[in-house]
């Protein structure tokens, strides 16, 4: 028999980015004995790579800011198809988990009354993420882990041992979760170096697993974003909202071909950095949608004289949210107008002194002068759109992060999560995101393991059906390779369900998604179990397969653009549609879709926005509604 390591826990958080660290503070803090679990190196998740920095409703640097301006721009940002009481929280709660970061040890750059800084980004109002140069993510997950280090000596000064309550498993793969019934029961996965499998027992488990993009041939993400925390939910059960929306950040590299994908952050643009196409025209004017007209300067004049005069100026249309400027890239390209390895330029040389670029945006001058050898202070870049971000996810309980659907016990936090961003997520709301929702996650779990009356057992079978499907791409002799159903994959997703989408192509996609299940069935790994990474990627495979499914399922199914789900072929917004959030669950293996009405957005949340800017979103009965409650 095969050995497994075995482990009892109160609450397992599956991922070591901001959210499952900021869950396991919380856990630990509630006294609960709780596992780390990351797939890569500790410290080494998205959450790092973050550069711009996090949203945070604290007026630092402009006062008139505060968390109704927050929470407005975060539900204009999703067009309205938020969860209105995630985004609720979110911007009520983000400056409390800023501050309490910095009660951690963490240094954000300040204003020159010794504030924390803040500056602008697409789609907020007002300068709004707390900063620390292009280098937040990273002064984020250091400081989340030197809590963590601190909670360790405490444990050790107490009960003589520092992973008493709170220990990491690096290295680690999670390629199941293992129920009781209908509650969690446990996870069941691998450590990546020696192939060994352990076990984890514990009645509660925190998603906190991050993205998706790996299915896509260009991304941002990095190898371990193969959307794991997505499978594990459905497959346990659990639903997925929102998944037709995934961003396309406008700004990755677009060469060299090693890199392209890799991101340029929006602090180029949010520090003055213009989009230019080949004939040297700042062409963004010419994309501002109607629904945002009224913010959005009309002249280059009036553009430039906003960084210094926001109050009396309207912002820069590069400002726009990121799924605009993404589709107007994307046109330009189309057009013929774009530059000679497919993008278009980002200019920050001709606005801004090389002091200031090398100072501001450090990571990006190495990375240009590094991967492409180019000097940013002195030559424009060569941009385009990249998969970043997946606004579908997990369809939890907004105040708890408990997972919906049959499953009892699972809990989500992060990008893992559906609902907080709508449609489309502002640039910055994701780090207040894992904060806000990390810690709600965290002590939700805990709470749920005190009211336990007894606590669910993994059951056998569980445990050698997981061992099972782990080992059987090692033993298949005929079979394909991994790396080539991933590019196939990769290329479906890429070509046929990308940014601009259209139906027969995304029939055409299920279509080959279901040829790709059958072939992913028999996908075969050479070598043993120790450090194997073609065995790796072949379990990843299910994962992002599923995922995929939903997310092709889903935009064949909204027939209407919003955020990041643009149809070539119902291109406009309808209203209709803002009601619905589309749910896929799992039968057996078959992805299924249902409609689901959206929550109603409480009176005085509504209240917040003027009838004019409902019109453009609501249909008429939800107008005529509004109308009745305000009279
Ligand atoms: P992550 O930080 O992605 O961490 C996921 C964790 O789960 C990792 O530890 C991973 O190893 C682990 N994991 C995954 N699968 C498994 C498994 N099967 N078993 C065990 N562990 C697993 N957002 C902003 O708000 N501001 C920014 O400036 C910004 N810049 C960004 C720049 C880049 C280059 C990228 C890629 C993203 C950026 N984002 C930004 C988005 C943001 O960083 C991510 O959305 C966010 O960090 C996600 O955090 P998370 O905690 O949900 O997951």
């Amino acid at each position: 028999t095969t050995r497994i390591e075995r482990h009892h826990y109160d609450v397992v958080v599956i991922g070591a980015g901001g959210a499952g660290l900021r869950a396991a503070i919380e856990a630990r803090l509630a006294g609960k004995k709780t596992a780390i679990i990351s797939k890569s190196l500790f410290g080494k998740a998205h959450t790092v790579m973050a550069e711009g920095g996090a949203a945070a409703a604290m007026g630092n640097v402009n006062s008139r800011d505060n968390w109704q301006v927050h929470f407005r721009d975060t539900m204009r940002g999703g067009k309205f198809l938020n969860n209105f009481r995630m985004a609720e929280l979110h911007a009520k709660e983000s400056p409390q988990r800023i501050w309490e970061l910095e009660t951690y040890g963490a240094l954000f750059d300040r204003t020159k009354d010794g504030k924390i800084s803040q500056r602008n980004f697409g789609g907020h109002e007002y300068p709004r993420l707390a900063h620390v140069g292009d280098r937040t993510g990273l002064e984020l997950i250091r400081t989340l882990q030197q809590k963590i280090v601190s909670l360790q000596q405490e444990d050790k000064r107490d009960l003589g041992d520092y992973e008493a309550r709170i220990k990491v498993f690096s290295e680690t793969t999670i390629t199941e979760l293992l129920l009781d019934g209908d509650r969690v029961a446990g996870a069941f996965g691998y450590y990546r170096e020696s192939g060994e499998f352990i076990l984890f027992e514990a009645p509660a488990v925190v998603l906190a697993t991050g993205g998706v993009g790996r299915s896509y041939k260009v991304t941002s993400n990095s190898w371990e974003y193969t959307g794991d925390g997505h499978a594990l939910a459905l497959r346990a059960g659990a639903t997925l909202i929102n998944m037709e929306f995934l961003q396309f950040h406008p700004t990755g590299m677009v060469w060299p071909p090693s890199v392209k994908g890799i991101l340029v952050t929006e602090s180029v643009r949010g520090d003055g950095g213009v989009l230019k196409n080949s004939d040297g025209k700042r062409f963004m004017f010419d994309y501002v949608p109607d629904v945002f007209r009224k913010q959005y300067a009309e002249t280059e004049e009036e553009a430039d004289r906003w960084y210094t005069d926001p109050d009396n100026n309207r912002r820069p249309p590069e400002l726009l949210p990121r799924d605009e400027v993404a589709r107007a890239i994307n046109s330009e390209v189309k057009a013929g107008r774009g530059t000679p390895a497919g993008g278009v330029y980002l200019d920050i040389a001709s606005r801004r002194s090389a002091e200031e670029i090398r100072r501001r945006l450090p990571s990006m001058y190495h990375q240009f002068k590094e991967l492409a050898d180019v000097d940013i202070t002195a030559e424009p870049m060569e941009v385009g759109p990249t998969c970043h971000y997946v606004m579908g996810g997990v369809e939890v309980d907004p105040d708890s992060g408990a997972a919906f659907g049959t499953v009892q016990g699972l809990f989500a936090a992060g990008e893992v999560s559906g609902g907080m961003h709508g449609s489309n997520r502002l640039g910055g709301n994701s780090l207040s995101d894992l904060l806000v929702f990390g810690k709600r996650a965290g002590g939700h779990a805990a709470s749920y393991t005190d009211q336990l009356a007894s606590r669910p057992k993994v059951p056998v079978g569980a445990v050698e059906d997981a061992l099972e499907a782990a080992l059987a791409p090692l033993q298949r002799d005929t079979g394909e390779n991994p790396y080539h159903l991933q590019q196939d994959l990769q290329a479906v997703m890429g070509d046929l369900v990308g940014i601009i989408r259209r139906e027969s192509e995304l029939v055409d996609a299920l279509t080959r998604l279901a040829e790709l299940r059958e072939r992913v069935a028999k996908v075969s790994a050479a070598g043993g179990r120790r450090y194997n990474p073609g065995w790796h990627l072949a379990l990843d495979l299910r994962n992002m397969l599923v995922v995929s499914e939903c997310t092709a399922k889903a935009a064949l199914e909204r027939q209407e653009s919003r955020g990041g789900h643009t149809r070539e072929d119902f291109p406009t917004m309808d209203p209709g549609w803002r009601r619905v959030n589309l749910v896929c669950a799992l039968d057996g293996d078959a992805v299924r879709l249902e409609h689901k009405p959206l929550p109603k957005m409480r009176a005085e949340l509504i209240g917040l926005f003027d009838r004019t800017e409902l019109a453009k979103y609501l249909t008429d009965e939800e107008l005529a509604d509004f109308d009745a409650r305000a009279e």
